[in-house]
């Protein structure tokens, strides 16, 4: 995998798109970060939930 500075790869939920973003500048945290929103995110935790 190619590391760059503006990453992108789809959201885990709706598979959009979406870019690194500065509050993510932590190659950590943009690794770990899966969702391209907040919405998204709770979204694929309650739909987890109730599967
Ligand atoms: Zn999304």
């Amino acid at each position: 995998m190619v590391r760059t500075p503006r990453e992108s790869k789809p959201c885990a939920h709706c598979g959009r798109p979406f870019e690194n973003r500065k509050r993510w500048d932590g190659r950590e945290q943009w690794d770990a970060v899966r969702y391209c929103s907040r919405a998204c995110r709770s979204a694929a935790a309650r739909e987890r939930r109730r599967a």
